[in-house]
């Protein structure tokens, strides 16, 4: 009798104990609006502020939670954080590329995402494996043409640049940017490392020019004659066309974005994302603003100031992307663009690609 008197009292200690625990828990992630004084979070963005700076001020009104920023090329911030090692006040690691998401992983400097809200907003595609980044926005990797381009039905597949008939008229930038390193792992993916040696090493063939500047020097270079083909990300092209400086609104005029593999793979995409710093003291703050970039509202303004596509399903485009229509993407593992990373950096060296 007294066993099962004390038997009862432990299971109801049980139920109020998981009780607790539930309560507790949802605390630390699901409110809002509630009162964070003295909270803050830390961010490290490969991001400029301008880009992120009014929805972290829009965080702050509605948490209370103190947002710090730190802005400076990805990867400077990445060599900051590895030093810095235990001490290192980042809480968030913000970035583009899955390939540099993937090379702060490898480095040791992200830790595991355990915020299940987080993850049932996304498809399991814009999560890491072992959830240390998630994406925040997409963007596409595809070419601008020049609008006098006469055979420009004749490039429908990212492939078909490959042909004798593009001799000469492919402009890209260098083999150690990020871009075009996933671009090549996506290819390695795709097709095989042997074939897709053949394909770049064909497309390198067919370049107008020694690999040098920025993608918007790619699509000026077209609207100078010098090529008809620029390998470019999306947003340039509407950046070009945005711009306060009538040379390059001139250069976006004379030019126009095609994506490509419409009828098979679909478009290669792309990422920025965040990630949770290894040794983040703001843990629930961190897991608290992930929560708010992914948020209808957030997500629709993020992709709009930076002219790229959200990643949750109910946030709409931007008015210039949604005149694009649909774009069909390449539903390969980003993961995998990080795994070939090497391989596409040895291989882009081996054909020639400088
Ligand atoms: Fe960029």
């Amino acid at each position: 009798m007294q066993n099962t008197l004390f038997f009862m009292n432990y299971k109801a200690l049980r139920v109020i104990l998981i009780l607790i625990f539930t309560l507790t828990s949802l605390n630390s992630y699901g409110h809002s609006g509630a009162s964070h004084a003295d909270e803050e979070v830390n961010i490290y963005s490969g991001r400029k502020g301008k880009l992120i700076e009014p929805m972290l001020e829009k965080f702050t009104s509605k948490t209370g939670i103190k947002v710090n920023l730190i802005t400076a090329k990805s990867d400077a911030l990445l060599k900051r954080m590895e030093s810095e090692g235990k001490s290192s006040p980042a809480d968030l690691f913000i970035t583009v590329d899955v390939g540099r998401l993937d090379r702060a992983k490898r480095m040791g400097l992200l830790q595991k995402i355990n915020n299940f809200s987080i993850m049932n907003k996304l498809s399991p595609n814009y999560i890491d494996k072992d959830r240390e980044w998630i994406s925040v926005s997409k963007r596409i990797r595809t070419v601008v043409i020049s609008k006098n381009m006469k055979d420009k039905n004749d490039l429908k597949n990212f492939e078909d640049l490959t042909r004798d008939q593009w001799k000469g008229r492919i402009c890209v930038r260098s083999s150690n940017n990020i871009y075009n390193q996933s671009l090549v792992a996506s290819l390695i993916a795709n097709h095989g490392e042997k074939k897709a040696e053949k394909i770049v090493k064909d497309l390198v063939s067919n370049f107008a020019r020694k690999p040098s500047g920025n993608d918007r020097a790619q699509i000026t270079a077209v609207s100078k004659g010098e090529c008809d083909i620029a390998i470019v990300n999306h947003y340039y092209y509407i950046l070009m066309l945005n711009s306060k400086e009538p040379e390059k609104r001139k250069a976006a005029d004379l030019t126009e974005v095609i994506f490509l593999n419409q009828d098979n793979r679909g478009a290669h995409v792309n990422i920025s994302g965040v990630g949770i710093a290894k040794y983040a003291k703001n843990v629930n703050n961190a897991n608290e603003l992930i929560s708010f970039m992914l948020e209808k509202d957030s997500q629709e303004w993020y992709a709009k100031t930076n002219n790229e596509y959200p990643v949750i399903k109910d946030a709409k485009v931007s008015k210039i992307l949604s005149s694009w229509g649909d774009v069909k993407l390449d539903e390969l593992s980003l993961n995998k663009l990080g795994d070939l990373n090497p391989n596409a950096v040895k291989l882009m060296d081996r054909v020639g690609w400088q």
